[in-house]
C-alpha cells in the first residue's frame, strides 16, 4: 500500500508523527509512506519534522504574512489536489481540525482517493466554537472515508451525526504516543540556555501558553494579566510563557506585561524540550487543545483558559479545570491547583489512550482485524475519586 500523510501545523505534525513512524516500521505492508507539508505554519512544524525524522516528499510552502483561512484554503486545495493526483496513494491521512485538514479531506474527495481522519469526532457542539475548527472537523468527518476516533465519546459524536459504525475505529489519541516518544528521544539533552537562566532547575515551574484566535485582543490581555498577578504572588515559582510568533500575541505581551513582570516570555520551544518541561511543571495554564491532553497524560495539574473544551476526557480524573479568560477565575483555579499534589506520570493506559494508537491505525490500514482501544476503568486511573475536589460532576466550571 501507498499512504500519503498530509500535515499543516505543529500539532498536526506532533500527532501524526507516531502514525508515520508506525507505517514506516511495516515495509512489508506499506511500500511507500510519504509526507506532504502544506506549510500552513512554517518553522514550528519544521522543528517537529526534524525531531521525529519524518520524510518530507512534498512541501507546498503556503504560509504568507497575514494569511487568512480562506487564503490557505484556496491555495491548499489546488496544491494538495495536484499532489494527490501525482502521488496516487491508496490512502490519504490527515489529522485534526485545521484548514489543512479540511482541505485534505476536500481534495481527496474530489480526486476520489480514500482518506482517513486521525482524531476524528471531537466536538463542542457549537459550530463556531472553537472558530473555525469545529466547522473544519465536522465537514471533514462527513466527507472522509474512515474516521479514527480517539475515544469512545468521539465515536458517539460521529454516530450521532450519522457516520456508519463500520467507518469508525476507536484508537486512543496519538498524542499519548507522541509525548512519550518525544520525552524518550530528548531525555538526555541538556536544557536550553534560556530555561536554565530562568531558573527552572531550582524552582517550581508554571507553564503558560495562549494563542487562540478567539482570544486575540482583550481576552489574551486578561489571561496575561492573571499570569502576571500569580507570578508576583508566587516568587518561588518560575512562570514561563513560550509565546507563539503571531503578531497578535506579541502585541498582547507588550500591552499586558510590564518590563518588571516576573513572567518569562520566551520563544516557542522545540517539542522534545517542551514535552520535558511540561513533565517537570507544577502547573500548566493553557488555551491549547493538545496541551490539555499532554498535561492529563503526564499527570500535571492544569487550568484550561477556555469556556468549553472538546476534550472532556482530559478533565475526567480531576487534574484540570476550565476557567475561561476571567482573571479572578483563572487565579482562583491556579491557586487551588498549585497546592495540589502532582499525580504520578501515567505510563500505562490513560483516559486519552495507551500509547498504541498509531500501531492500531497502521494495523487497520494494513487490513488487519483491530480491537478498539478501551479507556481504563475508574479504579485504574483514579477517575471519579475527585483527588483535590477540583472536578465535580455537574460543576458549571467543568463543562
Ligand atoms: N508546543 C511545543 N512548543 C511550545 C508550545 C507548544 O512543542 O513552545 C506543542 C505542545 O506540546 C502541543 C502543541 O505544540 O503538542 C500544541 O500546539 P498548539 O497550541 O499550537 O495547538 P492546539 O493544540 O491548540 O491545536
Amino acid at each position: 500500500m501507498r499512504v500519503l500523510a498530509l500535515i499543516g501545523t505543529r500539532p498536526e505534525a506532533i500527532k501524526m508523527a507516531p502514525v508515520v513512524r508506525a507505517l514506516q516500521a511495516r515495509p512489508d505492508r506499506f511500500s511507500r509512506v510519504s509526507v506532504c507539508l502544506s506549510g500552513q505554519h512554517r518553522e514550528l512544524t519544521d522543528e517537529v519534522v526534524r525531531r521525529f525524522s519524518l520524510p518530507v516528499d512534498y512541501d507546498l510552502n503556503l504560509m504568507r504574512p497575514g494569511q487568512t483561512p480562506e487564503d490557505v484554503l484556496a491555495a491548499g486545495l489546488r496544491g494538495i489536489g495536484e499532489v494527490l493526483r501525482t502521488e496516487q496513494p491508496d490512502y490519504a491521512l490527515f489529522h485534526g481540525d485545521t484548514v489543512t485538514a479540511l482541505v485534505a479531506a476536500l481534495a481527496a474527495f474530489y480526486a476520489r482517493i480514500p482518506s482517513a481522519h486521525v482524531e476524528a469526532g471531537l466536538r463542542t457542539g457549537t459550530l463556531t466554537r472553537p472558530f473555525p475548527e469545529e466547522m473544519h472537523r465536522t465537514v471533514a468527518d462527513r466527507i472522509c472515508s474512515f474516521c479514527y476516533a480517539p475515544t469512545p465519546q468521539a465515536r458517539s459524536h460521529l454516530e450521532r451525526e450519522g457516520i456508519p459504525s463500520d467507518r469508525i475505529l476507536v484508537t486512543g489519541n496519538t498524542v499519548v504516543d507522541a509525548i512519550r516518544l518525544a520525552i524518550r528521544i530528548a531525555s538526555e539533552e541538556p536544557w536550553p540556555e534560556e530555561l536554565a537562566a530562568a531558573g527552572i532547575e531550582d524552582r517550581k515551574v508554571v507553564v503558560l501558553t495562549a494563542h487562540r484566535r478567539e482570544h486575540f485582543g482583550a481576552p489574551l490581555r486578561r489571561i496575561l494579566g492573571a499570569a502576571d498577578r500569580l507570578a508576583r504572588a508566587h516568587r518561588d515559582c518560575c512562570f514561563l510563557f513560550p509565546a507563539h510568533p503571531n503578531p497578535e500575541v506579541r502585541r498582547a505581551v507588550s500591552d499586558a506585561l510590564g518590563a518588571d513582570s516576573p513572567v518569562h516570555v520566551i520563544p516557542p520551544l522545540e517539542y522534545g524540550v517542551f514535552a520535558r518541561l511540561l513533565q517537570r511543571a507544577a502547573l500548566i495554564l493553557t488555551d491549547s487543545g493538545g496541551i490539555q491532553e499532554e498535561a492529563s497524560v503526564l499527570g500535571v495539574p492544569f487550568v484550561v483558559l477556555r469556556e468549553a473544551t472538546e476534550r472532556p476526557e482530559a478533565l475526567s480524573d480531576g487534574l484540570g479545570c476550565l476557567a475561561g479568560t476571567d482573571p479572578d477565575r483563572i487565579i482562583e483555579a491556579a491557586e487551588r491547583l498549585l497546592g495540589a499534589p502532582r499525580q504520578p506520570n501515567k505510563m500505562g493506559n490513560t483516559p486519552l489512550g495507551d500509547g498504541r494508537a498509531a500501531e492500531r491505525i497502521a494495523a487497520h490500514l494494513a487490513g488487519e482485524e483491530v480491537a478498539p482501544w478501551t479507556p481504563p476503568s475508574a479504579g485504574e486511573t483514579g477517575a471519579g475519586e475527585n483527588h483535590q475536589g477540583i472536578y465535580q460532576a455537574g460543576d458549571r466550571n467543568n463543562g
